[in-house]
């Protein structure tokens, strides 16, 4: 299951007045752009594996400065939007189409306090329908003003819900809707799901978050900075911990290894029960010892049949979400692998590639190096294969 993020930035904020103009998903809240926050929110997500930010086209500058740090892989390059939100949006889902996500998560790029568990909600509702979008069911009474600025009626709120983003949809069925719409000269509706209605297709409601608010005027934006404040944790709050891990495989009869999640021709292959990618083992132990959550073998024990054959990043992975799940953040990870043969020089990079798909980090933060061992002991005489792993994770400090 491929899932896709569409971020749209293109829009020009002037409601929020600011007097250097800059549209307000480029301001600072908290030191860092609207659009960090919120992009950081969806590449963090384990399943979400691509994202695309969709912005105007007087802003790449603005948009490389505020995605300057961000490393992951999974974040596309940016798409030029449209006249109007709508028009936006189709050219995001034009740029994805490419890499044939099965789902679409939309979202406001002034939208950054969008949690995780609404995500989630959004992503399961989308197994059952062809659309799902966060909402939060309507707290105030609704009035309708006259001419003269009083009263005119008071209006029934029953089952009237506040729209918000993300809103998702099966990639197909939205990009259908989109080009339709486009093309039948309807280009002002406000969200996705006017789009899809309009298409026919069945859009779910699903719980969002209340504190999911769209800033859009200066005191939105000054509400968020306090907010933010209050609860993202100063650098301080976080504590490097280091794990190593260390594996051995066995050489037998075949033609290729896997090591580092890439496959390399070879005159024997490794024995195991996974693909026996043993520097992708030993780095799993290293992100699990760094978290102090067991080893490999206890979560993905060699006796179930489900990891029989399995690809060695599911597990690499399985750690990463670990680390996640405990709002912490993989900072580098380091590998050796001790062999005669093969040479490792000639993949490195594809290696390193690999890694960073798996991980979120950049080429810089990951080392991968090999060393024979002068033919001596069981990886001289060519018997099998070993590797070393370190990985460096920061935590926030929640214990003693
Ligand atoms: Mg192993």
């Amino acid at each position: 299951m491929k899932i896709a993020a569409l971020i749209v930035a293109a829009g020009r904020g002037t409601r929020a007045k600011t007097a250097d103009a800059v549209p307000k998903q480029y301001l600072a809240l908290a030191g860092r752009a609207v659009l960090t926050h919120t992009a950081d929110r969806f590449l963090a997500h384990p399943a979400i594996t691509e994202t695309v930010v969709v912005i105007h086209a007087d802003d790449e500058a603005l948009y490389r400065q505020a995605m300057a740090d961000t490393t992951s892989p999974r974040l596309l390059s940016p798409a030029i939007g449209g006249a109007t939100r709508q028009l936006s949006v189709l050219a995001g889902l034009r740029h994805l189409a490419p890499h044939a996500p099965d789902l679409v998560l939309i979202h406001d790029a002034a939208r950054p306090f969008v949690d995780r568990p609404t995500l989630d909600r959004v992503i399961a509702a989308l197994e059952t329908r062809d659309g799902a979008i966060a909402a939060a069911p309507l707290a105030d009474t609704l009035k309708r003003a006259g001419t003269d600025g009083s009263i005119a009626e008071t209006l029934p709120r029953d089952n009237l819900w506040r729209a918000q983003t993300p809103q998702g949809f099966r990639f197909p069925a939205i990009l259908v809707a989109h080009e339709r719409a486009a093309l039948a000269g309807r280009t002002n509706f406000t969200d996705d799901a006017a789009v899809a209605e309009w298409a026919d297709l069945a859009v779910a409601l699903v719980e969002g978050n209340p504190e999911n608010i769209k800033l859009t005027t200066r005191e939105d934006l000054q509400m968020a900075e306090r907010a933010l404040a209050a609860s993202v944790p100063s650098a301080a709050a976080f504590e490097p911990r280091i794990g190593q891990g260390f594996d051995v495989h066995q050489f037998t009869t075949g033609d290729h290894v896997w090591l580092c999640g890439v496959q390399i021709p070879h005159t024997h292959k490794l024995q195991g029960h996974s693909d026996a990618d043993a520097p992708l083992h030993a780095l799993t132990d290293a992100i699990l010892g760094a978290i102090g959550d067991g080893d490999i073998g206890q979560h993905f024990p060699p006796s179930d049949p489900r990891w029989k054959g399995a690809r060695s990043a599911l597990f690499v992975e399985d750690a990463v979400r670990r680390v996640r799940d405990r709002g912490g953040r993989l900072v580098n990870v380091d590998i050796t692998i001790l062999a005669e043969a093969p040479r490792i020089g000639p993949h490195r990079e594809a290696m390193c590639r690999e890694i960073g798909h798996m991980t979120g980090l950049a080429p810089t933060r990951v080392g991968i190096k090999a060393t024979t061992m002068e033919t001596l002991g069981f990886v001289g005489r060519r018997e099998g294969l070993a590797a070393l792993a370190v990985a460096t994770v920061l935590l926030p400090i929640t214990d003693i």
